[in-house]
């Protein structure tokens, strides 16, 4: 059972909404450094371990530049995400591009930077050797296609457009040997979400085995693996959220079993986590602002999908607490929708939900949580909407704004209109 917590009181709560008005997002920044200590103690167990923070998850540099301070890197996938991760101080070996269907200008910048590119494609060997040249370093994406089962958010890895097939692997590694690299990695991802402990040791397994034929093969010991993304969060209250021990502790068995008599005990184990870094230290508050009572009840809230489109894509469940009444009992199943004219906008379906009293300036207050990753970032402006902003809680108490909420300016701003 995951505690559904929120850092501040009602009245702390209630003169941030006054300051900055809802909506907006607010990020823990001492709960995220605490979480990310844990991690890294956790896979500390393995050599020159380093989690490069998924840059999609939370793409701002305030937030790269506190998880910087903790040891992590940064793993992006676009030319703007290199951009945001070189304008938060990181760059060289501590940026990984897992990027696909790749154009010329991104490895060239992921090239300037120093980043270790992750290679999508067995083409992509020959496209980079001639629009940027092959570096001294490169990292393959393999796609364990049929020997992994995908899980519900990423799919069937079979189905999957990433990565090198297991062939593929082995002769990218042993091309790009002859083709003078001299430093390699290994990647996978095939998780999202994922709360299970034994499905992660089992991936990890799966790069040991194939790090071990790579060896065999081609006779190149890898510098590290890289396990990528997908670490889930305890999204409902009744969920458990993964224990990183636990995890770590997995991981090492296989990693002593497999790497250690095959000489690779020196190979790194390196991670790509987004969600599991930020999601649970992130909420977006949004005033109930309308009551409607047709065939079922609606709540209005200021906020709408454009702001976090989770439950209208995936029908992902956020748990919503309602400030100052946590433990207040339901008074019936609401719905809990945003202004949009899609009826996917929904931010809760048929919820339990305590009586909210619905007003512009003196609603309530809803706190939708676990929205610190996949959450601001994913927003868009269909509608006209504009998205809200990001607010930091600083360990000291004090609030800083790190995102200012969108202006119609900024929408109409790429128009041409002669
Ligand atoms: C999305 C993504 C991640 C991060 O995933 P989380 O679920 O946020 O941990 C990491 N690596 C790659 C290649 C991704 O596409």
């Amino acid at each position: 059972m995951a505690d559904k917590y929120f850092p501040l009181s009602k009245e702390a709560l209630e003169e941030a909404a006054r300051r900055f008005s809802t909506p907006f997002y607010i990020y823990d920044e001492k709960a995220v450094r605490e979480n990310a200590r844990r991690i890294n103690a956790a896979f500390g167990v393995f050599p020159a371990y380093l989690n490069y923070f998924a840059v999609k998850a939370m793409p701002n540099p305030v937030m790269l530049r506190l998880l910087r301070e903790e040891g992590f890197g940064a793993d992006c996938s676009s030319l703007t995400e290199l951009l945001l991760a070189e304008m938060s101080g990181l760059g060289g070996e501590s940026v990984m591009f897992t990027s696909n269907e790749t154009p010329s200008a991104e490895y060239l910048k992921a090239r300037e930077l120093g980043a270790i590119i992750n290679l999508d494609d067995f083409t992509h060997i020959e496209f980079v050797e001639k629009t940027a040249g092959l570096p001294e370093m490169l990292s393959i994406r393999y796609n364990p296609g049929p020997l992994k089962l995908g899980n519900a958010i990423i799919g069937n890895p079979v189905e999957a457009k990433y990565g090198f097939t297991r062939e593929q692997t082995l002769e990218g590694f042993a091309l790009l040997k002859k083709k003078g690299v001299r430093r390699f990695a290994l990647h996978t991802m095939v998780a999202s979400n994922e709360l299970n402990v034994s499905y992660h040791v089992e991936t990890g397994r799966l790069l040991f085995d194939l790090a071990v034929e790579i060896r065999r093969k081609t006779g190149i010991s890898l510098e590290f693996v890289n396990l990528g993304g997908g670490a889930g969060i305890p999204y409902r209250p009744e969920d458990t959220a993964l224990d990183y021990g636990e995890l770590a502790a997995g991981l090492k068995e296989a990693f002593d079993r497999i790497m250690v008599p095959a000489g690779l005990e020196r190979t790194g184990v390196r991670t790509e986590w987004g969600r599991a870094v930020t999601g649970p230290y992130g909420w977006l508050v949004t005033r109930a602002i309308h009551r409607k009572d047709i065939y079922r009840s609606y709540i209005g809230v200021d906020a709408s999908m454009a702001d976090l489109i989770r439950p209208a894509m995936y029908g992902a469940y956020h748990h919503i607490s309602v400030a100052g009444k946590e433990d207040a009992p339901a008074a019936g199943l609401f719905d809990v929708v945003g202004s949009l004219c899609e009826n996917c906008d929904k931010f809760a379906v048929q919820r339990p939900l305590p009586a909210i009293e619905t007003d512009e300036t003196s609603g309530d207050l809803l706190v939708i949580h676990d929205a610190g990753a996949h959450g601001r970032a994913m927003g868009f402006n269909y509608n006209g909407k504009l998205r809200c902003g990001e607010l930091l809680l600083r360990p000291d108490g004090s609030l800083v704004r790190i995102r200012r909420r969108e202006t119609p300016e900024d929408l109409f701003a790429t128009l041409c209109c002669q």
